[in-house]
């Protein structure tokens, strides 16, 4: 005991005196010593071999859209696309888009939106309460933009990356008062008519507290229901529910191409109807990287989301008649980039906050009719645009 309490002593003694040449190491040193000591606020983002960006031509093959892919960045603001476009050595899909706006995202509620009232906003085309999903702030339901594509007869889809019951996807079938009722937000999507949804989430159809498996009455409806990423993407035609995770997925270094595969599958569907489609592509991780002030799961995070974007850009070249919007529903992180490196694709993020923030958001455009989609817009503008473009209402 003696000896032991001697030998903590000493410790301690010989710890104040590296704790007191850690004050007065160079410059450098100290560099390194916060790199691996502070939490991720302190990140860098070394860059990996870029991946070769396509340019696509602006020339389609008619005026107005058949078909609108809404392309949703959670979190994504103008430091997180520079960001990636730093990653990639100075190449982003995104920049084949020639007509950019920015979109104001504030709710009936506050000032700063969470992402449940942001998405009811491009959904219905009404500001609600935070948390709440296509109701209005007495929690009376709002008829979402998809609803009226089914209702017209062209074909629906949803793709993410987070469970598809998350606001963010649920906005444009639900509705709900609260976005954390998961299981009510899965009932509602039994009531829609998607023809196709890939997310994360099984859980909130199979392992239910009401008794009822909504696996066995998606299929009853029709729905191929599959939950390997091999066996989705094998898929050309019918209704199919790919619920590829328990929950969320995992983020983009682990889950792989899942959301690429997840798009180019739903768009393969959703195309065979002459009619037209309206499809949301969600990038939902970039939001939690923001929340988590890591740089490199958001670099991650932003370049899956543009090879998405990529993938969408090359369907849409190819078809002519489908305007893709790629935007965001708020600002997650208050990030502004701190250094980087074009040449080595190295990046240093700085931050405000682990939340989202009030500040515009961009947005990108490609296709016929992507010319009314510039300037400062409302949230809500974005729904009457594409609704105006898509079923000319
Ligand atoms: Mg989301
Ligand atoms: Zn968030």
């Amino acid at each position: 005991m003696q000896f032991n309490s001697e030998m903590n002593r000493r410790f301690r003694i010989f710890a104040c005196i590296l704790l007191a040449g850690g004050l007065t190491l160079p410059a450098a040193a100290q560099e390194t010593y916060k790199e691996v000591y502070e939490n991720k606020r302190s990140e860098v983002y070394y860059g990996k071999t870029p991946y070769q960006v396509e340019n696509y031509p602006a020339k389609f093959r008619s005026k107005r859209p058949r078909n609108v892919i809404l392309m949703i960045g959670d979190g994504m603001g103008v430091s997180h696309v520079f960001a990636g476009l730093t990653a990639n050595g100075g190449r982003l899909f995104l920049e084949n888009f020639k007509h950019i706006g920015f979109v104001k995202t504030n709710s009936a509620s506050d000032y700063i939106t969470d992402s449940a009232a942001a998405a009811t906003a491009f959904a219905t085309g009404e500001k609600t309460k935070n948390g709440a999903l296509s109701v209005d702030t007495e929690e009376r339901p709002l008829k979402t933009l998809l609803e009226e594509a089914e209702e017209k007869g062209l074909s629906t889809g949803l793709v993410s990356t987070s469970a598809i019951t998350h606001a963010t996807p649920a906005a444009f079938v639900a509705h709900q008062g609260r976005r954390s009722t998961y299981e009510a937000i899965a009932a509602d999507f039994l009531k829609s008519d998607l023809d196709v949804f890939i997310g994360g989430g099984y859980k909130h159809f199979a392992d239910r507290q009401d008794g009822r498996n909504l696996v066995n009455e998606l299929r009853n409806k029709g729905y191929q229901v599959l939950q390997d990423m091999d066996e989705i993407a094998a898929i050309r035609s019918g209704k199919l529910a790919g619920l590829t995770a328990l929950e969320h997925n995992e983020r983009a270094a682990k889950r792989g191409d899942m959301l690429e595969v997840a798009t180019r599958t739903a768009l393969q569907i959703l195309s065979a109807n002459k009619k037209g489609f309206f499809a949301m592509v969600e990038g939902s991780q970039i939001d939690w990287a923001g929340h988590q002030n890591s740089i490199v799961y958001l670099v991650e995070e932003m370049l899956d989301f543009d090879r998405t974007v990529g993938e969408v850009l090359r369907f849409a070249a190819d078809d002519g008649k489908t305007l893709v919007i790629v935007t965001a529903d708020h600002e997650t992180g208050g990030v502004s980039i701190s250094g980087g490196d074009l040449s080595t694709g190295m990046v240093k993020a700085g931050y405000t906050t682990t939340g989202h923030t009030a500040v515009m958001v961009p947005l990108f455009a490609y296709g016929p009719g992507a010319e009314q989609f510039t300037g400062i817009m409302d949230n809500t503008d974005l729904h009457r645009r594409i609704r105006k473009a898509l079923l000319k209402k």
